[in-house]
């Protein structure tokens, strides 16, 4: 389904924009929304960090909280029944999800509404999260802390001095918090996400790729450097896609907050294919659940993610050249695109061993 009209863009909030994944459209449009009194829905982390859920924001102080790409199935719960309600009382109601949560919504709610404004991610697939539980246990025992915080697109290239993770952290004292950054190249979690092990079944027959029921789409823009090189910073930009009016309405009433240039649709997904096509399931696909239930982390990282043996001197080599992007980024917030990024993760210590020890 080809959209209306294809942009690059990006928010020129830059902080803003470092504590999400990609461009941080999705923060201006809950702005705009929340400026009218309305309600935006979306997705955050389990306190116990354990799962991810929808939940509803009024206040634009907890809109931080939606921020970021969670990678793993989100809860809906009875989401779809409280947007429902906010839409019959009248308030202009953000939906924003995968395009399957989207139009789940739309049909449960049978018919349009002027006050909804839906917005999907394009999404290569939702990660089971039953792998994500058993992920976090084994990153938990072998920190000995609990996860207080994820950050799965950290931008900052040393992961030492996450705005995000500060927030989350500003209630424990110095000595019992641990940090810890894994490039998504070499996390366990994120290999098995991108190698499509661990897909939701629907996954890989994607329906929603081929009816689009959101007014907007909001992506990464895979190949910047290439279509609109004056757009790549280095800190994130993202896809835009117009799919109705009212999405080109309320793109309209954000622009001022972007920056933005028109493209053709075939120059935004070109890199992107996720918005039309579904990935393709992997052969150890069944027996990777199979094993999933059978075997711990270590076990199952060790037969599906073998390990790549460096040598001494590329090892190095590739510790310089990571610290030579880093400077460069933190002094010129370039010389990166959106493929770079990692996991931060935020422990506890202190409590897990209380914890552990009664
Ligand atoms: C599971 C998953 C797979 C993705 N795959 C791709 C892809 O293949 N290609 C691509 O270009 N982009 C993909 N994305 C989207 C991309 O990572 C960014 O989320 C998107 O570009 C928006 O970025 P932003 O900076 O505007 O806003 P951000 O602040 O980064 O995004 C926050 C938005 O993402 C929503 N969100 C976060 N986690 C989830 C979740 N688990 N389920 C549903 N909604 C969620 C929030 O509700 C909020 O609306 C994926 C996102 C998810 C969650
Ligand atoms: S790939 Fe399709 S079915 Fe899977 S989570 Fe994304 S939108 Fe839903």
């Amino acid at each position: 389904m080809k959209p209306e009209k294809a942009y690059a863009c990006y928010n020129v909030n830059t902080d803003v924009r470092l504590n999400s994944s990609s461009g941080a459209v999705f923060s201006s449009l809950a702005e705009y929304v929340l400026n009218k009194q309305g309600v935006v829905y979306g997705v955050v982390m389990s306190e116990d960090c354990y799962s991810a859920e929808f939940i509803a924001v009024t206040d634009i102080k907890m809109m931080a909280r939606l921020r970021g790409s969670k990678y793993l199935q989100a809860k809906v719960g009875n989401t779809f029944n409280k947007v429902k309600e906010d839409l019959q009382s009248g308030k202009t109601v953000l939906f924003t999800g995968t395009g399957c949560q989207v139009n789940g919504l739309k049909t449960f709610l049978g018919k349009d509404y002027d006050n909804l404004i839906c917005v999907d991610v394009i999404c290569h697939g939702a990660p089971s999260p039953a792998l994500w539980k058993k992920y976090v246990e084994y990153q938990e025992e072998k920190n000995s802390g609990k996860l207080i915080g994820i950050n799965f697109r950290c931008k900052d290239a040393s992961g030492i001095d996450c705005s995000s993770m500060k927030e989350m952290l500003k209630d424990i004292p110095q000595g019992e918090e641990k940090r810890i950054y894994i490039s998504k190249n070499k996390d366990p979690y994120m290999q098995m996400f991108l190698r499509d092990y661990c897909l939701r079944p629907s996954c890989y027959e994607c329906v929603a790729k081929k009816e689009k029921k959101s007014d907007l789409t909001i992506a990464d823009f895979w190949g910047i450097q290439d279509v609109a090189p004056e757009m790549n910073d280095g800190i994130g930009t993202s896809l835009v896609l117009i799919r109705t009016d009212k999405g080109q309405k309320i793109f309209r009433s954000i622009s001022s907050k972007m920056k933005l240039k028109e493209v053709s649709y075939e120059a935004g997904v070109k890199g992107n294919s996720a918005e039309y096509k579904s990935c393709v399931r992997p052969l150890q696909r069944n027996t990777f659940f199979e094993d999933m239930n059978l075997m711990n982390f270590c076990e199952l990282q060790r037969k599906y993610i073998v390990p790549t043996e460096y040598s001494l001197a590329t090892k190095i080599k590739g510790k310089v050249k990571f610290i030579i992007k880093g400077i460069l980024r933190v002094l010129r917030h370039q010389n990166i695109n959106n493929t770079s990024y990692g996991l931060l993760f935020a422990f506890d210590c202190k409590n897990y061993e209380r914890s552990t020890n009664t």
